[in-house]
């Protein structure tokens, strides 16, 4: 993990603070330890069952049903998102960006282009005014198989 990402990890991990203290929700040190695991990985767009092997890695114990609470939580508060693939919940982080999915293998990755990003945004504007953009995927076919 870079400098950068890091630095992007501890700024996301005091928001998440700030945000449970200002609801007067607990803030625990597993609670924390979830979420820095949650925002190490976000960028690969993880699975529950991704999250819940890392999790587990470093806390073995730990149920399904905190990890998935946790994740809940992380999305109500605004600092992660999810979709689906093919069925599945992906979590996602909340910048601005494109998703593009394999439908094929499944695979996700960001397509970080501002000026593509601002474009998509001034033509959805001039048709629908104040909407706003949940999520931009862009649904890809590598040819090769799948997984299942
Ligand atoms: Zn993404």
């Amino acid at each position: 993990m870079s400098l950068l990402e890091q630095g992007n990890v501890d700024e996301k991990l005091t928001k998440l603070v700030m945000e449970l203290r200002r609801r007067g929700l607990r803030i625990t040190a597993q609670r924390l330890a979830i979420a820095k695991i949650v925002f190490e990985n976000i960028k690969d767009h993880p699975s529950f069952m991704q999250i819940l092997e890392k999790v587990r890695s470093s806390m073995p114990g730990i149920s399904p049903s905190t990890v998935y609470n946790n994740l809940q939580l992380l999305e109500q508060l605004g600092l992660i998102k999810s979709f689906d693939v093919a069925g599945e919940t992906r979590y996602d982080d909340i910048h601005d960006h494109i998703n593009v999915v394999c439908i094929d293998t499944g695979k996700a990755f960001d397509l970080d282009d501002e000026e593509v990003v601002n474009i998509i945004k001034e033509k959805l504007s001039s048709k629908l005014g104040k909407a706003r953009i949940r999520n931009m995927i862009l649904y890809v076919e590598c040819g090769a198989s799948g997984p299942g």
